[in-house]
């Protein structure tokens, strides 16, 4: 059973991830990440240089959302039992990051201790933290209640118009609602999807290390993995859609859509639901290539939630109550505990059901594309 990949807490992951790594004469790495309620969050790193001549370069990180480290580092475990003595590594370089928001991971929670969003916080030349999301402040200002959680559906849910197909708050449809928050913002970690002001230790220490290692490759692959967005038991790899970050001869060498299709879908970011963030990790590459490397990052997203209008607005209620709950409190111990709970699902689904489906799809992803490299 695949489910056995999955682990039971954050540190049992830490400590498998690392035996396995070592096992397999990986050069492993911590960084100790500073925290005010722990003082054990590290983020383990394990890499293996190419062999002879340095080609590609596959980098898989996991956990930078907290409570997706679940899936993130069963997949790392699924990938260095089975995979890993298949790959060939003469021209190949391997890079795996487990857990990189330990304190998400311990304590189930998307952001960091800080509040930051991990995967809105990644500017090498920290331009981003200067960006201003007016949409999102503005958006926040009329529907988003600075009080006490007092019920299972959000101010946001309560002011429900459907017109049509499709579903609005006021004017505002929910397609629109969340093309402006999700993508990021950088005012403050009160507000929805807080990308920080400036690198977190963990983004920082991961741009120095890519940056000591890329140069040597002419071909980059990132797989960033996550979980929640998109159709249950279904992979879905999303894209910014840019050439920037997916070079299109690298990216149809790898991923044969059609042929693919039992394995993966692949969402465009413009689709209903889904959105184009600021400062995510596969952004990182793209700011540190030299002219001549081809860059291809995907996210790997294992819906969670399922993707019908119900289902994607059932999603937004729970990340909005989970996230004022934890500004401004909750009424009570006992709706705390529901939302908390019925959030945690939205990341990790309790089901045998799930998990087999999450270790199938990457299982069959890195057959198919490391066949082709
Ligand atoms: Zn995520």
């Amino acid at each position: 059973m695949d489910a056995k990949y999955f682990p039971k807490n954050y540190n049992e992951s830490r400590n498998h991830f690392r035996e396995q790594a070592l096992a397999l004469k990986a050069q492993i790495g911590e960084w100790k990440i500073p925290g005010q309620k722990d003082d054990d969050l590290y983020v383990d790193h394990a890499y293996w240089p190419a062999l002879e001549k340095p080609q590609t370069l596959l980098v898989v990180t996991s956990g930078i959302h907290g409570s997706e480290t679940y899936a993130g580092a069963a997949i790392l475990n699924m990938f260095m039992t089975e995979i890993f003595k298949n790959v060939d590594r003469k021209n190949m370089g391997v890079f795996l990051v487990h857990a990189l928001n330990p304190f998400g991971f311990k304590h189930h929670q998307r952001t960091t201790e800080a509040g930051v969003n991990l995967n809105r916080n990644f500017s090498v030349s920290g331009e981003l933290y200067k960006t201003k999301n007016e949409d999102s402040a503005r958006l926040h200002q009329k529907f988003y209640s600075r009080q006490p959680v007092t019920s299972d559906r959000s101010d946001l849910i309560q002011s429900i118009e459907i017109k049509g197909d499709s579903i609005y708050f006021g004017d505002i449809s929910l397609d629109q609602f969340t093309k402006s928050v999700s993508p990021g913002q950088f005012d403050g970690p009160e507000n929805l999807e807080y990308g920080g002001k400036a690198l977190e230790p963990q983004t920082k220490l991961l741009i120095e290390k890519i940056k000591s290692i890329m140069p040597l490759y002419q071909d980059v692959v990132g797989l960033d993995l996550h979980s929640g967005l998109g159709d249950k038991n279904r992979l879905h790899l999303l894209t910014s859609g840019s050439d920037h970050d997916l070079h299109p001869e690298l990216f149809a060498k790898l991923f044969h859509q059609k042929e693919d299709h039992d394995i993966y879908a692949f969402t465009p970011a413009s689709t209903e639901g889904f959105y184009q963030v600021k400062g995510a990790l596969n952004s990182m590459f793209v700011e540190l290539a030299m002219p001549k490397q081809r860059i291809c990052t995907i996210t790997m997203e294992f819906g969670t939630f399922g993707h019908s209008l119900d289902e994607q607005l059932e999603g937004l209620n729970s990340s909005l109550l989970s996230h004022q709950g934890r500004y401004y409190g909750f009424a009570t111990k006992e709706l705390e505990n529901k939302i908390q709970k019925n959030n945690f699902e939205k990341s990790y689904p309790q089901t045998d059901e799930w998990r087999n489906a999450v270790i199938a799809a990457s299982r069959g992803l890195f057959e198919r594309i490391l066949k082709r490299v």
